[in-house]
């Protein structure tokens, strides 16, 4: 029905084709150019100027909630329709906001590192303000 288009997701980050991923849905980029651009935007992409189709694969939308025709779908086969405002919303290919969507002893991980990351910036800042004393210091004897 498709032919023998390949199609791959527009989803930086995401490496689902329909080459390597023979099984997965995927789902046309709007080409309405507003609703576009939120798709774009939620990729996190820059809205290309090419006029070209985008595909996203199913892997970004939780198709029971996000589509219109679900369970028709599922029942014969009819063409996919996704609710008019949904965007792409699950991007676990996205290692950095993965973390935003992380567990509590994750977040309890991450708050312990950036404790860690203050500690060391003050010790640097300790380290380069001391020479500047003993310059001043020096200064002063030289007097
Ligand atoms: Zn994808």
């Amino acid at each position: 029905m498709y032919g023998s288009q390949n199609k791959w997701c527009f989803v930086p980050g995401c490496k689902n084709t329909s080459r390597s991923a023979p099984n997965k849905k995927f789902l046309s980029v709007p080409e309405n150019y507003s609703r576009k651009v939120k798709w774009f935007k939620a990729a996190r992409r820059d809205i290309p100027k090419s006029k070209s189709t985008f595909f996203c694969c199913e892997d970004h939308f939780k198709l029971e909630e996000d589509m219109e025709n679900y369970i028709r779908y599922k029942l014969i086969g009819s063409k996919m329709i996704l609710k008019a405002d949904v965007v792409p919303h699950i991007f676990d290919c996205q290692p950095d906001r993965k973390r935003a969507a992380s567990t509590p002893e994750r977040s309890v991980a991450l708050k312990r590192q950036r404790k860690q990351l203050v500690e060391e910036a003050l010790l640097c800042e300790a380290k380069e303000v001391n020479p500047q004393y003993e310059l001043i210091s020096s200064h002063g004897r030289g007097r």
